[in-house]
């Protein structure tokens, strides 16, 4: 078994230095602005929806490692997924980082790696930056706060 603690660094330093799907989105028919004010975290999610599935996601803005991590591996874990899907795993989710998943022996399976973010929860303050990329493309699903429509 790995050591977990390495591993949560490591995930998260990799995705906090080389954030996956960063930078806008060609073609994006939704999109939401998320801001943290505690830690002051920023982030813009573009979503390409098509039908019910999310075709593409993508996030820019500037904030902590935790909170880019958290965007960068919630892009990877979004896409291709349902709504309803993708609701469930903000549930899944945001269980996981406020520390009620550990008797829930599916999460794991449900959120692969994100499964890392578990560590979080000890650290009340920075819950809020683990799930502020979640929040935000919650909105832009639901066409909350979308600044700009493209259709
Ligand atoms: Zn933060």
């Amino acid at each position: 078994m790995p050591d977990l603690r390495e591993l949560y660094q490591e995930l998260i330093v990799d995705h906090s230095k080389r954030p996956r799907n960063f930078g806008k989105l060609d073609g994006a028919n939704q999109q939401a602005v998320g801001y943290n004010p505690l830690c002051g975290d920023k982030i813009t999610v573009y979503l390409k929806m098509k039908d019910d599935v999310v075709e593409d996601v993508h996030f820019e803005g500037s904030g902590c490692a935790i909170s880019t991590a958290s965007a960068s591996m919630m892009t990877e874990k979004f896409k291709g997924k349902t709504r309803q899907e993708a609701e469930e795993l903000f549930e899944v989710f945001h269980h996981l980082v406020t520390g009620g998943a550990e008797k829930d022996s599916d999460t794991s399976g449900k959120l692969g790696k994100l499964a890392v973010f578990a560590g979080v929860s000890e650290f009340p303050v920075r819950v809020k930056c683990a799930t502020l990329a979640w929040h935000t493309v919650r909105s832009a699903m639901r066409g909350e706060q979308a600044l700009v429509s493209t259709e």
